[in-house]
């Protein structure tokens, strides 16, 4: 009810304007005739003024109505959109003549007064919720309304002093305040309500039929004689349109399907299905990027395997077996390693008499039977015709063998078993592979050298095989042959402790003796430890040996011991036996424990390889055997590189000064020399001192005349089995 109040109040208000036209009229009289006018309207209200969109004309319901009115006063009428914020700018502004719309008149921002035409049309105002929600009264109303409808504006501001009017640049912006409840509602023209609700991201707002005014639709200009007389021929114009004319007008506007989808409305109208689509292009994308993928990598890999496979057997090319074998070697550089060539003795032969595809055959029969015995460290290749080239692991000659009768053997007897004549022998070429071959890898080398020695086998009438470094062979074979037979060696007692005496030559006693290893090996008779020492310690079973040799000591100090003799004997410890996590003083403790006796017979002897290797770990196991009541002597003293550096950090007890060494070359007198220069710097240090190496008499004599009498070597004895050793012993000790 209040509100209806209201929109009377505002056609009162409205029919004052009416009431004002005679004064204008009367004005504008003067002018007639065709004139060009120009109307400034905002174009941001379809369906009241807006651009078309093609050809970018301003028209409208507000266009046409002042078209017809104009032309009707006899104008002329061009269109142009106010750039201006306002209207009330935009009277300031004398490129236009007229400017739409007005509600009433009103005064411009530089403070020009304005007249106004009659009312072209009444325009309906209405407001817009959120939501269905209950409007406040007008009075307490906050509005929210477009800047540009200044006039508009001001009229509701005179009706309604206490509605709070908030102004705002565009409709967005004039929503976006709305749905924060920064005003309650929106107050426009419902044309343009009709044309702007049909965004569909504001169907949450609400059109509130029960407020709603009539607002005067008018144009104005400056109040100058000229607006004036303007003002007042358009009056007559627009009292020359008739009613009807300006309903169809209004008709046409408002039937038509004005509202254009923007991106922005597609997106929020169809934004799931754009997204569904947008997913399903995307899994398209991927799953052909990835096909696309998947095929050039089979592409790829159907390269890969034309370049480095051999297309008849499916074994390697020479491409390929030279990748596989680089990648080999250089995983396992410690394997020992054989590459052969192998070719069939007269392949051509059995091509011409039996057919090429029986060649074939018998070369996928090889390939076959040969990949059967390869385990993953070995490589096998056609390289060309009927040659194959093998890497295989050396692992003695019960491998070769079965080689031979694995894959020989069958190869030979392959057509005699299907009835033929035939016999297929192949003859190898054999190179072994040495250290610098897994430093600096060279394939092709390699298998041209086993090629040298395949040639000489087909050369030769009664041999089918050829090594290209025979000696490598029986290297080879011979470091397996003392690597694999440790265990037996042990076993079967085929390693002996042996006692090499240490003198005393002032007194012509034995102080002392140091055990050292020999082994009469099954197959290959006696070794010395200078060969089996190495090879044990490269393939990490020398301390398997040592503590066997160190248990024999001890068994022999025992039983010395319970004879009533109470002797001292040095051990040697290699520099592969300390190593982390192993508690070699402790070892030697059990040990001395579990046979009686006193730690400071055993005389542990060290080396400066173990010094290089690890120094603190050397010092702290010098330490704690010391500090357990060991005696610690360093052995070879003056044969390594850096004697006196590890003098100086590792303690011991004894220092062996290796005479072989110091005497073997150079000028004699230096010798002498340096031998008085270590003795005198060995008892300076307060360290005791041993010879070992000690040949002649005369060596004898001259280490007594430096005040060093402690001796050991040939001079005296060679390095003797136990029951000589004790022999000897009790001659020495009666003497
Ligand atoms: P080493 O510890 O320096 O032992 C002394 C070597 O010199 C012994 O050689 C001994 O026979 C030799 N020798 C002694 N007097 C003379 C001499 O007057 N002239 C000459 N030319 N040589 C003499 P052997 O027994 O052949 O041992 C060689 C090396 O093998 C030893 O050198 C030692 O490092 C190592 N070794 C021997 N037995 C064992 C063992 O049970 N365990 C460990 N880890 N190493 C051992
Ligand atoms: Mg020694
Ligand atoms: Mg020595």
């Amino acid at each position: 009810m209040k509100n209806h109040t209201q929109v009377i109040r505002l056609l009162v208000r409205l029919l004052w304007g009416l009431l004002l036209l005679p004064l204008a009229a009367s004005a504008a009289s003067a002018q007639s005739g065709s004139e060009t006018l120009t109307v400034g309207v905002p174009i941001d209200r379809c369906p009241i003024f807006y651009q078309e969109p093609d050809s970018g004309e301003v028209i409208g319901i507000g266009v046409d109505l002042m078209r017809a009115a104009a032309e009707e006063a006899g104008y002329t009428v061009r269109f142009r959109a106010v750039r201006e914020h306002t209207l009330k700018d935009a009277l300031d502004n004398p490129e236009y003549d007229v400017l739409m719309p007005f509600g009433s008149a009103i005064r411009s921002t530089a403070g020009q007064s304005s007249v106004v035409t009659e009312n072209l049309f009444q325009t309906p105002f209405t407001f817009v919720t959120k939501g269905n929600r209950e409007m406040p009264a007008l009075g307490q109303l906050r509005v929210g309304m477009l800047r540009s409808l200044g006039g508009a504006i001001e009229t509701l501001h005179s009706l309604f002093p206490d509605m709070e009017i908030r102004e705002y640049d565009s409709m967005a912006e004039s929503v976006k305040a709305l749905r924060k409840n920064e005003v309650d509602a929106l107050l426009h023209n419902s044309f343009v309500w009709s044309y702007v609700l049909q965004k569909p991201a504001y169907r949450d707002l609400t059109v509130q039929p029960s407020a709603m005014f009539l607002m005067d639709f008018r144009a104005g200009a400056p109040d100058t004689p000229e607006g004036r007389a303007l003002v007042e021929r358009l009056n007559r114009g627009i009292a020359a349109v008739s009613e009807t004319r300006r309903q169809a007008v209004i008709l046409d506007y408002t039937s038509r399907r004005l509202y254009r989808y923007d991106f922005s409305d597609y997106l929020y109208e169809y934004g799931l299905i754009l997204l569904l689509g947008a997913l399903l292009l995307a899994a398209v994308i991927v799953i052909a990027v990835q096909r696309l993928r998947a095929v050039r990598r089979e592409q790829e890999e159907t390269l890969r395997k034309m370049m480095d496979y051999d297309p008849l057997t499916g074994l390697l090319n020479m491409n390929g077996f030279r990748k596989r074998v680089e990648e080999l070697l250089r995983t396992y550089p410690d394997e020992p390693y054989y590459l052969s060539y192998n070719n069939i003795r007269g392949f051509k032969f059995i091509n011409d008499s039996l057919g090429r595809e029986d060649g074939d055959k018998l070369l996928r029969f090889w390939a076959e039977t040969s990949e059967r015995y390869l385990s993953d460290k070995e490589a096998i290749a056609r390289i060309t015709a009927d040659h194959f080239v093998v890497l295989r692991r050396i692992e003695g000659e019960e491998k070769m063998l079965r080689d031979e009768q694995d894959v020989f053997a069958p190869m030979e007897n392959y057509f005699i078993e299907q009835g033929k004549e035939n016999r297929v022998l192949i003859c190898s070429g054999i190179y072994i592979l040495v250290p610098r071959d897994f430093r600096k890898i060279d394939v092709d080398h390699m298998v041209d050298l086993a090629r040298v020695a395949e040639k000489r086998a087909r050369a030769s009438l009664n041999r089918n095989y050829e090594f290209y470094n025979p000696e490598q062979w029986e290297y080879g074979k011979r470091v397996l042959d003392i690597a694999n037979g440790l265990p037996r060696a042990i076993e079967d007692g085929e390693l002996q402790v042996w006692y090499q005496p240490q003198m005393d030559y002032d007194t012509g006693k034995i102080t002392g003796a140091e055990a050292l290893c020999r082994w009469k090996h099954g197959k290959l008779d006696w070794l010395s430890p200078g060969e089996f020492i190495p090879i044990l310690e490269d393939a990490g079973l020398i301390y398997e040996l040592d503590s066997y040799v160190w248990e024999q000591v001890c068994r022999d100090l025992q039983r010395w011991n319970a004879q009533g003799c109470y002797r001292c004997v040095s051990v040697n410890l290699s520099r592969d036996d300390i190593r982390e996590g192993r508690d070699i003083p402790a070892c030697f403790e059990k040990l001395v424990r579990r046979h009686g006796l006193r730690p400071e017979q055993l005389r542990i002897e060290i080396t400066e390889t173990a010094y290089a290797e690890s120094p603190q770990l050397l010092i702290a196991t010098t330490e704690k055997l010391r500090a357990l009541g060991f005696q610690v002597e360093m052995d070879d003293f003056g044969s390594g590189y850096s004697s006196l550096h590890m003098l100086k950090e590792v303690p011991v007890d004894r220092v062996k000064l290796d005479l072989n060494f110091l005497t073997a070359s150079g000028d004699q007198e230096k010798c002498r020399t340096i031998i008085s220069s270590v003795i005198s710097m060995v008892q300076n240090l307060g360290l005791r001192l041993i010879s070992e190496g000690v040949e002649t008499a005369e060596q004898a004599r001259f280490l007594q005349s430096r005040g060093s009498s402690e001796m050991q070597g040939f001079y005296f004895y060679k390095p003797m089995p136990v029951q000589e050793f004790e022999e000897i012993l009790a001659k020495n000790e009666s003497a």
